[in-house]
């Protein structure tokens, strides 16, 4: 045999055991990869089946034999390339219906059967016979109209699988650039050798790719193992990685930047790949001025002000371990937009719209805490229930908004005059309500009216009028006994404003217990 003849059979078998090899770790690995595995089985035993048949046609000693082993190849040759466009396709997670999928296959069905039966069509090869210089296995073809057919396919598949990874390679991360290179030269070889063999720029009378296919396979082996192809994130989950809404930042296990998001760009725009492997506690500086907010290493949630002003954003900010590795995820979400409708809702649930003190709701619930905690310590607690007089009246005169603008002003003097300890509220319609936590009745009195004489020396100012106003007020003070509340305390606030009315307006009333009525 010649030698060189045994050169080519050597790295064709080289090629085929290789891609044995390749079909067979996947498959049985195929439940921890993920799909793309299934493409890449059937794509390493197609290129096995080409590189069987081409080795064993290259130990054929006559015409049959050839025309046989040909046929061989043909069962696996023809499909490699759209499998292999299916395999990146998956791989770069680019959708494709089963109907094109088929489509995509039919072809290399029919230059299969072509070439089975070409003897009676002469279509796929016009001559076919053994090279009469070089003599057998070395073939001397012609080639027909389907061969040109076929040639075209399979070169397309392979242009189409090499220019869809090499769009892909801006978008995709450095980390898994490693394995868009290996794809793209496990395309390449055979392509460009293709190439060549059709432009018939290879020595005579063989099939020079599956010579080569063996550095694609070498590759793909050497991607597996290292870069760990198919489990490291592929580049489909890549683009999912950049498709989340929420913020995404990764860091190895020295708390180094290896890897940011789409949405992580949009909320902090200064962050880029040049600061990769540099500590994010220093580059947190720069984004955000702040050091960076959580102890990096503890799995934790935290909610984070960035920002000042109008620009000012809320992140809810989770930090957790990476699985399988010690490097750390930290997700930002958004809750800036939450954050002011709970504030909202919180201002509606707790604050009166018209006056903006506190309402009814609030207010009995913090005057029931610091009544309790009175009781708890034996200190006095007192509450004044606050009624404008006559307002009825301003309404008639000046009209219901001149009302609303004269509760506003009360409530705005009587708010400055609380100190701490103390609660003020809207009590309803025109009355409003103040405890005191460790205050008497008699100090509540004075500071009554005090109240009551400051609003006399602030009447509200209107465009056309000075239009002052006076205040009953009702002063109850909590006694000692068990049987105490806050809502009994009101009652006797009320029975006191009461009493106020009564005696003319414009006073103060003590509530001084049952047996000795009101003091005035
Ligand atoms: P008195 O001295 O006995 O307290 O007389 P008054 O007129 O102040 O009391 P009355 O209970 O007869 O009337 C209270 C009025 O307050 C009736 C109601 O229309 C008015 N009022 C209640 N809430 C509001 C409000 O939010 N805005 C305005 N403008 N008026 C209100
Ligand atoms: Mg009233
Ligand atoms: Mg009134």
């Amino acid at each position: 045999m010649h030698p060189q003849l045994t050169t080519y059979i050597t790295l064709i078998s080289t090629s085929g055991v290789l891609n044995l090899f390749l079909c067979l770790y996947v498959f049985w690995r195929r439940f921890n990869y993920t799909n793309v595995a299934n493409f890449f089985i059937f794509y390493t035993a197609s290129i096995a089946v080409y590189c069987f048949g081409s080795a064993f046609g290259l130990l054929a000693t006559d015409l049959a034999q050839m025309k046989f082993w040909t046929m061989i190849q043909y069962i696996g040759m023809p499909i490699s390339s759209p499998l292999g466009l299916l395999f990146i396709m998956h791989y770069l997670g680019i959708k494709i219906t089963k109907k094109r999928c088929m489509a995509l296959l039919a072809i290399p069905v029919i230059s299969f059967i072509m070439v089975a039966t070409n003897d009676f069509h002469h279509l796929h090869y016009r001559v076919f016979r053994v090279d009469p210089t070089l003599g057998s296995p070395y073939i001397y073809q012609e080639i027909g109209i389907w061969y040109a057919v076929h040639g075209i396919f399979t070169f397309g598949c392979m242009f189409a699988a090499f220019a869809l990874l090499l769009f892909r390679w801006r978008e995709t991360a450095k980390a898994y650039r490693f394995q868009l290179v290996a794809l793209l030269f496990g395309q390449l070889v055979p392509m460009v050798t293709a190439f060549l063999y059709l432009i018939g720029a290879t020595p005579a009378g063989i099939d020079p790719v599956p010579v080569v296919l063996w550095i694609s396979s070498l590759l793909y082996l050497w991607s597996i193992s290292t870069s760990r192809l198919f489990t490291v994130m592929p580049i489909a989950k890549d683009a999912i990685f950049n498709s989340i809404n929420d913020g995404v930042i990764v860091l190895d296990e020295s708390h180094r930047l290896i890897e940011f998001n789409q949405a992580a760009k949009n909320n902090f725009p200064q962050i880029n790949k040049t600061m990769f492997g540099r500590d994010i506690n220093e580059i947190w500086v720069e984004l955000s001025v702040n050091p960076f907010p959580l102890a990096a290493d503890a799995e934790s949630s935290q909610e984070v002000l960035i920002g000042a002003g109008r620009s000012e954003q809320i992140f809810q900010v989770r930090v957790s371990a990476l699985e399988n590795s010690r490097g750390l995820l930290i997700i930002f979400t958004d809750i800036t937009e939450v954050k002011r409708l709970q504030v909202k809702l919180e201002q509606q649930a707790y604050y009166d719209e018209l006056t903006q003190v506190y309402n009814r709701r609030a207010f009995l619930q913090q005057a029931e805490q610091d009544f309790r905690l009175a009781q708890a310590k034996a200190l006095p607690f007192t509450v004044l229930l606050i009624d404008i007089d006559h307002f009825k009246r301003v309404n008639d005169t000046y009209g219901h908004h001149i009302g609303d603008q004269v509760l506003v002003h009360v409530a705005t003097v009587c708010q400055t005059q609380v100190q701490k300890g103390q609660v003020f509220a809207r009590y309803g319609g025109e009355e409003f309500v103040l405890s005191m936590n460790g205050r008497t009745a008699k100090e509540a009195e004075v500071l009554a009216n005090g109240l009551r004489k400051h609003l006399a020396f602030h009447p509200l100012v209107t465009e056309d009028e000075v239009i002052a106003v006076t205040l009953s007020i009702g002063v109850a003070e909590a006694t000692e006994k068990a049987e105490e509340t806050l809502y009994r305390l009101l009652n006797k606030a009320d029975k006191a404003l009461y009493a106020a009315k009564q005696e003319g307006r414009d006073r103060v009333c003590v509530f001084i217990g049952k047996e000795e009525g009101v003091k005035p």
